[in-house]
């Protein structure tokens, strides 16, 4: 396989990297944003608004969107380009991942142009912060299970249920919701169907969220509760019924660019070197610490060549699979492994958290080793990769 990049890939990365050498150093040097939020979600989702207008008025934001909404039209090779790009330089997070990356292209295949013109600009320009809402209590990794229940009521749907884990509800003004429209799906065994996609105004009456205290000790996550909500039936997406396809539609809109990732756990693990050189240097002496660090080193190599055979098969026109679960699982291996090794290396001031004068770098590696738990239940958790790797790929019996 031939790693260089084509010319029109390298000249799209020099024109992201010029516009980030004059536009980061800026955003980084103009103070504490929001700092007059009393709580950290709220003072960095302040931080990745801005952000991402910033991004968005240089025509940086929603790169896989059409020109005419804002976007770029980028190829497979410039996503990936943009990824690698984006995690060298180290950038902030956005305002609207979830909305750029996959709630927006929903909109654009699905909506009507009324209700493109409605959502669209507010989701790229972050205006409006939007949400996720499809777990439920008693439907996660089998989402099909879900309950909240839609019925039909004149120009509404009046709604009912709880949704879970909907990442950053209570600070979204729109959310994109699964909801149950055919009652007796699941009884009679079709629970795929009678499923249907609609677009929820987060202030709407009976539409409650509850923030959930994670053990970071912030609240990104909300239960939200749905009592009677009369939500347009005008905002629905697709077909009453057509809810699943339109789902799938949004989970598998896949990020081609996941270059980035192995750059930023190296990144990381640079780092915690560093930190460790300076503040704890005897742990760098020590042999089971060399050998973890060695083979965490090792891991990262491999899963940067990973993507690239994945890379290679999407461009070839074939499917990622199972290059993409591999990668999901050694993403989440990696990131939990890393934040455990920064820990050990940093001794007892690895568990100083921020706030504290002695805290090492905000105490990133006290916040981290706790958070990084997500990453085997987002996402696909580990266990339903693993089925779906023996399922499909090492085709091994079923018990
Ligand atoms: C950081 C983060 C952000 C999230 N944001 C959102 C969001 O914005 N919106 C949203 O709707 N949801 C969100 N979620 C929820 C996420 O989609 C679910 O947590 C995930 O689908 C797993 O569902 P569950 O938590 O109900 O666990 P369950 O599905 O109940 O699983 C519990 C355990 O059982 C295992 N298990 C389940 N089924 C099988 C099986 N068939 N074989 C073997 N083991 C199995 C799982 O691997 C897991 O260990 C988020 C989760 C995280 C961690």
């Amino acid at each position: 396989m031939d790693f260089a990049y084509q010319a029109e890939d390298e000249a799209f990365g020099v024109e992201l990297q010029a516009w980030l050498d004059t536009n980061l150093p800026d955003f980084n040097n103009q103070g504490e944003i929001g700092a007059d939020h009393s709580d950290e979600t709220r003072r960095t989702m302040a931080r990745r608004q801005a952000w991402q207008q910033r991004l968005h008025a240089g025509g940086w934001a929603a790169i896989n969107w059409p020109r005419s909404w804002g976007g770029r039209e980028a190829t497979t090779m410039q996503n990936v380009v943009y990824s690698e790009v984006m995690a060298r330089a180290k950038t902030p997070g956005i305002y609207n991942a979830n909305g750029i990356w996959q709630i927006g292209p929903m909109i654009m295949r699905w909506a009507s142009p009324a209700q493109q013109q409605q959502w669209l600009p507010g989701i790229i320009d972050a205006t409006d912060h939007w949400c996720q809402g499809f777990s439920e209590p008693e439907a996660g990794s089998d989402l099909a299970n879900l309950r909240t229940l839609a019925i039909a009521d004149g120009p509404d749907y009046v709604i009912n249920g709880t949704k879970v884990w909907t990442s950053t509800a209570h600070l979204a003004r729109w959310g994109l919701f699964l909801v149950r429209t055919d009652p007796t799906a699941i009884a009679r065994g079709a629970k795929h169907e009678g499923i249907t996609a609609i677009i929820v105004d987060m202030h709407t009456p009976g539409v409650q969220c509850r923030p959930i205290r994670e053990i970071t000790g912030e609240a990104m996550f909300c239960e939200v509760s749905f009592t009677a909500a009369r939500v347009p039936v005008a905002n629905r997406l697709g077909e009453e019924g057509d809810g699943w396809n339109v789902a799938m539609g949004t989970l598998t809109h896949e990020r081609a660019g996941t270059g980035g990732i192995a750059i930023g756990l190296r990144a990381e693990l640079d780092e915690m070197i560093a930190a460790a050189r300076e503040h704890n240097p005897d742990a760098l002496l020590a042999p089971d610490l060399r050998d973890r660090i060695a083979r965490l080193y090792a891991q990262v190599e491999l899963t940067r060549l990973l993507n690239a055979r994945a890379l290679s098969k999407v461009l070839k026109g074939e499917r990622s699979f199972p290059e993409a679960q591999i990668a999901k699982l050694q993403w989440s291996h990696l990131s939990q492994a890393l934040a455990e090794l920064n820990i050990d290396l940093l001794g007892p001031l690895g568990i100083l958290a921020k706030g504290g004068p002695e805290a090492i770098n905000g105490g990133h590696a006290a916040h981290n080793y706790p958070w990084q738990r997500f990453t085997s239940i987002g996402a696909g958790t580990t266990e339903v990769q693993k089925n779906i790797i023996a399922d499909r790929a090492l085709k091994l019996p079923r018990p």
